[in-house]
């Protein structure tokens, strides 16, 4: 069913475990993903990658997963991930998007406070996530990547104050991606912005995060945790091997059910740790 943002993490919040937030890049990994929160009866989100969105046939996602997440019988909402872009903002809340992600990391400080708050303004009933500090690292390719710019504490409670912000990820050794490094999470940061920032906190790049680090980063207050890297690898895998025996005999709904599976296996395996 679909639910409202700020419901599913207040939710997660108060069960002391986290949301994931799967991006989808079709209405397969959608399923797949739905399929495994069901079984778990956990809430989920389905995340639309920027990319995905401003493309002509990916533009028809968006309406495709709220229709998995409308006949999902856990709580789900479908969120346009990382986007900077108004006009791109504007047609997914058009769309019926229940959440976007109004990411001005890359701006100045002040810049992105402006950019949040004026989405904020325009979204009255959909939620909205923000970002300081920056989350390096490419989305939609996977590639070796180093930490960027930790989120500061003091300046994240005054952000948070300031834009109205629903979620605010944070920067604390997290990379989108491929790790270039093993991860090593700033722990005492994570603890210092919990302390001064109120509203729910997401950990972006948890693919190549121990699960040990994950239950510990929400033990210190991360609320919704977003999973791209594993699903894309296990997606891809699952089609390769499968693909020899579905060409004999155009087998495709098999191969597509097998992919849903393999999707699903991943979803639950990473659901039982935010739990
Ligand atoms: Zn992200």
């Amino acid at each position: 069913m679909l639910t409202p943002f700020r419901e599913i993490l207040e939710e997660r919040r108060a069960a002391g475990a986290a949301a994931g937030a799967f991006t989808c890049y079709d209405a397969t990994t959608a399923i797949g993903v739905v399929r495994a929160a069901e079984a778990r009866r956990d809430p989920v989100l389905l995340l639309v990658a920027e990319a995905s969105f401003r493309s002509p046939s990916g533009r028809l996602l968006l309406p495709a997963l709220l229709a998995v997440a409308d006949a999902a019988r856990v709580p789900v909402c479908v969120q346009l991930d990382h986007v900077d872009d108004d006009d791109l903002i504007d047609a997914a809340l058009a769309a019926g998007a229940g959440a976007v992600m109004a990411d001005g990391s890359k701006l100045p400080t002040d810049d992105n406070a402006a950019f949040v708050s004026s989405v904020r303004s325009r979204a009255p009933g959909a939620g909205v996530e923000a970002e300081l500090g920056h989350v390096e690292g490419g989305e939609d390719v996977a590639a070796a990547t180093e930490a960027g710019a930790l989120t500061d504490p003091d300046e994240a409670a005054t952000f948070a104050a300031a834009t109205g912000c629903d979620c605010l990820a944070v920067s604390i050794g997290n990379v989108h991606g491929r790790y270039a490094r093993p991860p090593a999470l700033d722990w005492d940061r994570l603890r210092a912005i919990r302390e001064r920032v109120d509203v729910p906190l997401s950990l972006h790049g948890a693919s190549g995060i121990p699960d040990a680090d994950v239950r510990r980063a929400i033990e210190l207050g991360v609320c919704k945790v977003n999973v791209n890297t594993e699903l894309r690898e296990r997606y891809l895998a699952q089609l390769a091997a499968g693909l020899p025996a579905a060409r004999d005999g155009l087998r495709l709904l098999e191969l597509e059910e097998s992919v849903i599976d393999a999707v699903s296996d991943v979803v639950a395996a990473k659901l039982a740790v935010l739990a």
